[in-house]
């Protein structure tokens, strides 16, 4: 047998379970052949971030070198539709002579149609497609006593921990040495550019990023995870979703602080891992419910929802300028960053979904365009639950106060004074409802709410209720 790797979301030597099966079937003698098909097209419909593309094709430099030293034999092609992806795999198929190619799944419909097709393609061929599971710790296999998939993730996170303490952290053998292949050249792609320099590249560097994160500062997590101001979480999630990093990774520098793994683990650290099992179940979701990738509501009954088409609130939201400082401070921190903490992630959805009445998937579209770490399931997830219209335990009634958010979780005002310049000289005791404080000082620069909650509250109370 001869093995070929189609790599994807997975531009990474160590923890990639498909290279890691080529590898061990060719033995230290003769090379891998690995094929990278890019399509801007497909990118574009998935509304991948300007920064987000930087971040990859920075990523994808550093691998090529990394690639060739460790013999991975690497040809890249621009393709414009995934249309035409089986010819391309087929041709890297014939060139090298291989009898499998191994892939690590992507769990979008439209990616597992693509592979069904390839699939086809190089059965015709006698050439064997072999799917690995390196972009979660627990392949989508969980299921309920009834073989159903978890609808709800209390009981989807424990049946995950009693998988990974059954089965162990997931690794891949590392590549032996191999004699340096030629590295690949990068051809021109046409791809919108944002600096995204304030995330690392490199298998090493980032190896590092999650190892002091783990070590240094997981402990702290459970206390300050929800203090925007703190910026004490991790900033993986860009380097997961490119696949810069594996989870794997993540599981098994946490299994060295625990030798009950995946339990056992102090309250910081344990949160922590809690959280990458959301990430785990939202791509499970994904795998098992294909409604969720042609942007129906998880919860059907939801897509009867009469949502206000609002141009001027919608842009307003975007911009910041809702009059509701940490909501606007979150916004201006995605602007800026290409990131935004994960409570004011919840903040601002809430915000546009229950306070505005406007359509969920009109947010979801705006953070993929603007996130570095854009990642269908995870956006879907977390805009869905925010939304009511998912996998949250709570029912609809669940109505964040944006001012109560804001008093309870940036209670100095560091956070809004960080992000919305006009508020800078604010006192604490107004940070969080400055309409008066602005009106007494005659100023005009920051808006006044553009909503009153209590009604905003009662009226989507009232949309949900009768549906
Ligand atoms: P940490 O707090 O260090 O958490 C560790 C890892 O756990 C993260 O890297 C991430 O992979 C995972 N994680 C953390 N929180 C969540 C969560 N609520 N749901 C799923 N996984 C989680 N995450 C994305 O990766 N991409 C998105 O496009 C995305 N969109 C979101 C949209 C909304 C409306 C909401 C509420 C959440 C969204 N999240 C998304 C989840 C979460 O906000 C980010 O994963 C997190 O803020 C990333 O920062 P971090 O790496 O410092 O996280």
């Amino acid at each position: 047998d001869y093995a070929g790797v189609w790599l994807r979301n997975d531009l990474r030597l160590s923890a990639n379970p498909a290279l890691a099966a080529a590898s061990e079937v060719n033995g230290e003698q003769r090379c891998i052949p690995a094929l990278l098909l890019i399509c801007p097209a497909q990118m574009d419909e998935h509304d991948w971030a300007p920064i987000k593309w930087d971040l990859y094709v920075r990523q994808l430099e550093a691998f090529v070198v990394e690639a060739a030293e460790q013999g991975v034999l690497l040809h890249i092609e621009v393709i414009d539709s995934w249309r035409t992806a089986g010819k391309s795999v087929k041709r890297f198929a014939e060139q090298h002579g291989l009898t499998q190619v191994h892939i690590n799944a992507e769990y979008p419909v439209h990616e597992q149609r693509r592979d069904r097709a390839v699939q086809g393609v190089l059965q015709l061929m006698q050439v064997a497609l072999k799917v690995h599971h390196g972009s979660v710790i627990v392949p989508p296999v969980v299921t309920t006593q009834s073989g159903q998939v978890y609808q709800k993730f209390t009981p989807f996170a424990r049946a995950w921990r009693d998988y990974v303490a059954q089965h162990g952290v997931p690794r891949s053998a590392p590549l032996p040495k191999r004699a340096a292949a030629k590295p690949a050249t990068i051809p021109e792609i046409d791809y919108p550019r944002r600096d995204s320099s304030a995330w690392a590249v490199g298998e090493a560097n980032a190896q590092q990023v999650l190892r002091d994160y783990v070590n240094n500062q997981s402990s702290h997590y459970a206390a300050e995870r929800d203090m925007p101001a703190l910026d004490s979480t991790s900033r993986l999630s860009a380097y997961w979703e490119i696949g810069l990093l594996s989870p794997w990774q993540a599981a098994a520098v946490l299994s060295e602080l625990s030798p009950t793994f995946p339990f056992g683990l102090d309250k910081g650290a344990d949160t922590w891992l809690t959280e990458l099992i959301w990430r785990e179940f939202y791509s499970h979701l994904m795998h098992h419910v294909p409604r969720l990738s042609y942007g129906h509501a998880f919860l059907r009954h939801t897509d009867a929802m009469q949502w206000r088409q609002d141009n001027e609130g919608f842009q307003r939201w975007c911009d910041g300028k809702t009059g509701f400082p940490l909501v606007d401070a979150g916004m201006r921190q995605l602007a800026a960053e290409g990131w935004m903490h994960n409570r004011v992630r919840m903040i601002v959805a809430h915000f546009l979904v229950k306070d505005l009445l406007i359509d969920w998937r009109w947010g979801e579209r705006f953070f993929m365009q603007n996130l570095i770490d854009g990642s269908f399931a995870a956006n879907n997830g977390g805009w869905q639950w925010s939304a009511s219209t998912g996998t949250d335990a709570a029912p609809y009634f669940r109505v964040f106060n944006p001012t109560l958010q804001s008093e309870k979780f940036d209670p100095d005002g560091s956070y809004i004074r960080k992000w919305v310049n006009e508020l800078k000289d604010c006192p604490a005791k107004h940070i969080h409802a400055p309409g008066n404080w602005l009106k007494q000082q005659g100023r005009t620069d920051y808006p006044q709410p553009m909503v009153d909650h209590k009604q905003a509250r009662e009226r989507v109370l009232a949309a949900f209720k009768s549906l």
